[in-house]
């Protein structure tokens, strides 16, 4: 199928005074149009540093410092944000602290230049993150949802002030009409008296209405992307089914793709049609969602599958922890970042060689040497050499 973003090589890092995190370390990823793609794995893997680095939104001291992140798959919509773009005037890029960049990034003009394909495509990592054009398509073709609702808004305003505003930043629209517009959203969220809702503050709200305002507010700009990041973590259970009821409903009936990123493979068994498994700042895993939980291939895909309750495995299966635990940010492992805990680590190799991306089908692959025989055969060979 097509793909409306395509990750190439990502690298995003934050520069602290103690040393650099490779917080995002080499990430490929693909989500097709239309589809809902499941981004899963602990925490500090990096799952929502890299849902950042697409729309520009890294706190310093981080920044994007390799690869690309390809937006666009020649759909209309696509289309017509790069032609009103190249009108609108990008501020020149801020000069930044200590020199040396290893960023693609350079001065404004071999941005443009660069960020553009005959395709159509956009490298989103090329652009500005102060820039227009990257702005243009955050609130156009791009949302984003985020774990904590209350803290998304603003307690000093109403959610018709809020919502009004959201509304009005991109679409030219009277605030009558962006009124009108908001309590339309609010009802296709499933608040049941919307007129209400927009006099209401924030901390008048339960946390899954805050939640369904800001999923009103995503969906304000008929995005082909709504990017979700654990939109549900901070609710309590029941919440959390409605909204993600809701989230696959509003999914089904717009035709937007979805990246959703949860630690819960409970919910990504109801939701996904694919998976990426994320460890460490690299993607070990992408594949079909039924192939993933039926067929995983990866060792860390297994080890995280074994250590969850899954319905229909049974109750009385104990679950197995993955051995060890994630390494510090700033000391990770050379090699294969999880060969410390890997069952299936083959020494000499597994600790020194980066493992390859390995295309095992259609739309499937895992970063593992287990599945490179290539690599295999020349390490049993200078074993028995040596
Ligand atoms: Fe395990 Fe080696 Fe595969 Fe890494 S590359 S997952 S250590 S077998
Ligand atoms: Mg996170």
């Amino acid at each position: 199928s097509d793909a409306l973003l395509t990750i190439e090589g990502l690298k995003t890092h934050f520069f602290l005074d103690e040393g650099v995190v490779r917080a995002v370390d080499g990430v490929d990823l693909r989500l097709p149009l239309g589809k809902t793609v499941c981004v899963v794995g602990e925490s500090g893997c990096g799952k929502s540093i890299t849902a950042r680095s697409i729309l520009g939104l890294v706190e310093s001291p981080g920044r994007v410092v390799e690869g690309h992140i390809w937006w666009g798959a020649g759909n209309g919509a696509v289309k017509d944000a790069v032609a009103n773009d190249a009108v609108a005037k990008e501020a020149p890029e801020p000069a930044r602290r200590g020199g040396t960049r290893k960023s693609p990034r350079g001065g404004h003009r071999r941005v443009q230049e660069a960020a553009s394909e005959p395709s159509g495509r956009i490298d989103l990592a090329g652009l500005d993150v102060r820039g227009e054009r990257l702005r243009g398509i955050r609130g156009n073709e791009i949302s984003m949802v985020f774990q904590e609702p209350m803290a998304s808004l603003s307690p000093m305003y109403t959610v018709a002030n809020q919502m009004t505003e959201a509304i009005r930043v991109h679409q030219p629209m009277s605030k009558e009409e962006a009124y009108q517009r908001g309590i339309e959203l609010l009802s296709r969220v499933g608040i049941p008296r919307p007129e209400q809702t927009m006099e209401a503050y924030p901390f008048q709200l339960s946390g899954g209405m805050c939640q369904r305002v800001m999923i009103a507010i995503a969906l304000s700009c008929e995005p082909s992307l709504l990017i979700a990041d654990e939109p549900t973590t901070a609710l309590d259970v029941t919440t959390q089914a409605r909204i993600i009821d809701l989230l696959v409903d509003l999914q089904a009936d717009t035709g937007m793709a979805m990246m959703f990123i949860t630690h819960d493979l409970g919910v990504v068994a109801e939701i996904a049609d694919e998976v990426v498994v994320m460890y460490l700042g690299t993607v070990v895993e992408q594949g079909a969602v039924d192939d993933i939980f039926h067929d995983p291939k990866h060792p860390y895909t297994k080890a995280l599958l074994d250590s969850i309750p899954m319905p229909g495995r049974g109750v009385r299966q104990p679950l197995r922890s993955i051995r060890g635990q994630v390494p510090h940010p700033l000391d990770r492992p050379a090699g294969c970042p999880f060969h410390p805990r890997c069952d299936e680590a083959i020494s000499g190799l597994c600790d020194s060689v980066p493992p390859p991306r390995v295309v095992l089908g259609e739309d499937r692959n895992a970063r593992c040497v287990l599945y490179e025989p290539n690599l295999l055969d020349e390490h049993a060979r200078r074993q028995a050499g040596s």
